[in-house]
This record gives C-alpha cells, structure tokens and sequence, in this order.
C-alpha cells in the first residue's frame, strides 16, 4: 500500500527530508490481462479501483496512449451537480455527487471538493419553464433544486446585473446548491494511486491499434509497439476517440467528436463562490480557490478532433460573460485550451454491453462527463463483473437508439456541462 496522507506523513517528511513514494509504479506488461480498459481518463481509472476495490478484481490494465488525465478528464471545468431533467439522468448524477462527497477520505486524496451551489439563469419564458421542469422532476428524485428570482440572485452573485435594461434580464434561476466544482487533476491521481495501490497495471504511453475478435467475442488487444494482449473483457473508456475504438470491433455507435474550449483568467480575490451558467448566452463562470475565473460555452459548430483554442471563443466567451457581469471588463484571459467531446443525438451516454461478447463501452459523455466519473466507474465495474448493467445504467445502453428509448437530457446538459 502507498504512504498514507495525512497531518502526520507531512510532518514526518518535512522533518526526514526524505522523498515522498512516486504515485504510480511501473510495470512490466502481463501476456494476459482479465480486463483491458483502454483509456487513463476519470472512467477508465474508475472503473479499474472499482473492480479492485469492490469485486477484488486486480488482474486488470488501463493503456493509456499518452499519459493518464491527458484527455477530456484533464481539460475540463470540474463543474459537479445533478440538476438534470430526466428522472433517469437526475438519479445516476445525483449518486456520483454523492460518490464525490466522500471521495477525498475514499482515496486518501484531496480532490478540493467545494460544494458551492450552481446557478443556472433564465432569460426568456422558455428558459423559465424548462428550469421549473428540472426543479420539479429533482424534487421528485429527491435532489436539492428549486427556483429563485432575481432579488435573490442578487444576494447570492452581486456582480451579476440583474437589472431589466439588459439586453438578455434574468428573470430567474434554477439554484442548485450541492453542484460545486472539483480539482479534476485530483480526481484522475487519486483514482490512478488507489487502483495501483490495489494491483491495477496502468501503462502510460500504450495505445492500442486493434482488437481481437473471434467467434463474435473478445480476446485480446493490439497496441502500437508490436505487443499482444489476451484478454476477455475490453472497456472502451477513450470519450473523444471511442468510435476510433468501437470501429476495431465493428460497432458502430451515434458518437460525433467536437472540440470544446474553455479559459481562465487572471486570479483575483475571491468574489464568485456560485457556480453560474447561461445557457441563452452559451457561457458558464466559476471562480477556482486559486482566484482564476474559468469561462466556458458550448461546444465548437463544427465536427473536429483538434485541441487548438480559437480567437471566435475568446471574443465570443468575453462578450457574454461581460452582458452578464460588465464589471469584470478590465480582467485578463491569461489562456485557453480545448478537449475533445463525444456526443450523442440525446446528450446522455452509451453505457454497457454490446453485440461483439466481452466488449463493453463507456462513452458519450460529451461536455458533462466528468461528474460522472464515479458512478460510471462504480456501474462498469458491477457490468463487467455480473455481465449485464445495473439498474442504474439500465437506460443508457447502445441499444436505446434503435428502440426510440432516447434519455433527451439537451435541456439540461448543453452548455451547462
Ligand atoms: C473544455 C471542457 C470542459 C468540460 N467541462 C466539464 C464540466 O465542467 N463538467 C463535466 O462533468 N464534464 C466536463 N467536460 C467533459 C469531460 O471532460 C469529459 O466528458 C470526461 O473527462 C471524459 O472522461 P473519460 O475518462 O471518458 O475520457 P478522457 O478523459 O478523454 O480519457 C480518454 C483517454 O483515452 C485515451 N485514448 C484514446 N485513444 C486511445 C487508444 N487508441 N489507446 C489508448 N488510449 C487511448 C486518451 O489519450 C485519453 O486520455 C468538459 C470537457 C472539456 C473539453
């Protein structure tokens, strides 16, 4: 087992001086394998300490092309919540913000959990009605949701101009006070510590060029530098790359990878402890313990796998944010970055077994898939181990496209991430 964290190990080697233990170790790679995740983002990484910890599952690899968290996972805005709009969506969120809450004492690692409340704004009749609709189906999922009107949205971010002279006026919100923010770097170190810790093989630097099939069933996996695999169960956990993935197998999935960007600025003093989203506005700003405002939007219009911020983003993001808070005119972007997004036409994921036997996929997670990290892992683990998916992820398999069985969540997913 690694060093254990705490007040005492950080006092015992500022004392000693003596080096702390490297977070992951390396490893020869096995001939065989009982599973192969192919990807070292949140899911994949999850999935692995799940099958450890949960199902003593331990001859297990995650290969990882580049290194692990280099994907969506270490790209993202770590905004957490589970104010969705269907019944089925508001439920499998809800249970990995819950997952998250103890995550930190799970792992023995700080993932800076800041449980702030999120803040979703409306500027039209539409917007108002949608919003009402997530509050009541939250409520019903038992989920901390309600609506709140501009007063109150004052008290809560004063630097918003709610006044109605505004071209875009909030006429109100969705306040959700469990959503938060995260460090996501975190959340992929202290899932890769804790599987490896357990047994988990995790190799960066791996990709994998092809999977085998024989008799319409898994057994083993090619990578890049000339090696095989053996192995009967495949995760595809790769987000942006999974139809790249998928296609090695023949599946075909309704995935189409778009960039999404992001930027921060310059840190100041705190000032914004909500997370705030306008959809209306295609923006979102949070403000990180270090004093950075995180701008985002939605995703680029255009079907790309390139990680290349735009000037469009940067004019586009700094005109909305400012309509929403014209006093932060005089802030600094100080830099953007972009991910690769895999969506699906209904905005909810692809989770679970497929036609080819021992071939199971984890994708689709678009712009919202961070905060489920947990409760895919949790979810996968038990479908690997038991062959079918749990009850919780029931409604999101591939077969739901060709059934009319779609999980609509674009009200509720598409800018606010
Ligand atoms: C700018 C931005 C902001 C976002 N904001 C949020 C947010 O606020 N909240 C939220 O919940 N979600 C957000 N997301 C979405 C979120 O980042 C992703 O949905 C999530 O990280 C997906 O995790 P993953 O583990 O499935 O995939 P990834 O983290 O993308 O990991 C996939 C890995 O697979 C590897 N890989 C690919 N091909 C191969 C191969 N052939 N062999 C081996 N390895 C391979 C890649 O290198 C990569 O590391 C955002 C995304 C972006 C880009």
């Amino acid at each position: 087992m690694p060093t254990r964290y705490s007040a005492w190990s950080l006092i015992r080697h500022g004392v000693s001086g003596d080096d702390w233990p490297p977070i992951l170790r390396q490893h020869d790679r096995r001939e065989s394998y009982d599973v192969v995740i192919v990807g070292g983002g949140v899911h994949g990484l999850a999935t692995a300490y799940y099958l450890a910890a949960d199902y003593g599952v331990r001859n297990v690899a995650v290969l990882e092309k580049s290194y692990i968290g280099s994907g969506g996972s270490g790209r993202n805005t770590a905004i957490l919540r589970s104010n969705y709009l269907t019944p089925e969506g508001v439920r499998f969120y809800d249970r990995s913000v819950k997952l998250y809450e103890h995550l930190a004492a799970e792992l023995n690692f700080n993932v800076m959990f800041s449980q702030r409340g999120h803040l979703t704004l409306a500027h039209n009749d539409s917007s108002l009605r949608t919003m009402r609709w997530r509050t009541e189906v939250n409520k019903l999922q038992g989920v901390d949701s309600d609506m709140i009107d501009p007063d109150e949205i004052k008290k809560l971010v004063p630097y918003l101009d709610t006044s109605n002279t505004t071209r875009y006026p909030i006429l109100g919100a969705l306040y959700h006070p469990p959503g938060g923010i995260v460090r996501h770097d975190a959340v992929v170190w202290g899932y890769a510590r804790a599987a490896d810790a357990r047994g988990v093989h995790i190799h960066q630097g791996t990709e994998v060029v092809g999977i085998d099939v024989d008799g319409g069933r898994v057994t083993g996996v090619r990578t890049a530098d000339g090696h095989r695999i053996a192995t009967g169960a495949v995760l595809n956990a790769t987000a942006g790359w999974s139809t790249l993935i998928s296609d090695m197998v023949g599946v075909r999935m309704p995935v189409q990878t778009f960039p999404l960007q992001a930027g921060v600025t310059e840190p100041v003093r705190p000032f914004l402890d909500t997370v705030v989203v306008s959809g209306t506005l295609h923006v979102y700003v949070s403000q990180t313990d270090r004093g950075e405002l995180v701008f985002g939007a939605s995703v680029d219009p255009y079907a790309s796998y390139s990680t290349r911020g735009s000037l469009e983003f940067a004019e586009g993001v700094a005109g909305h944010v400012l309509q929403l808070m014209p006093a932060l005119s005089k802030m600094r972007l100080l830099r953007q970055w972009a991910g690769l997004c895999d969506m699906t036409p209904d905005f909810s994921p692809i989770m679970g077994p497929t036609p080819v036997a021992g071939f199971y996929v984890d994708v689709g997670w678009g712009t919202y898939g961070f905060k489920a990290g947990p409760v895919s892992g949790e979810a996968m683990a038990d479908c690997i181990v038991n062959g079918r998916p749990p009850e919780i992820i029931a409604a999101f398999g591939l077969d739901r496209f060709t059934a009319g069985r779609l999980v609509g969540e674009k009200g509720a997913a598409a800018v606010g991430h």
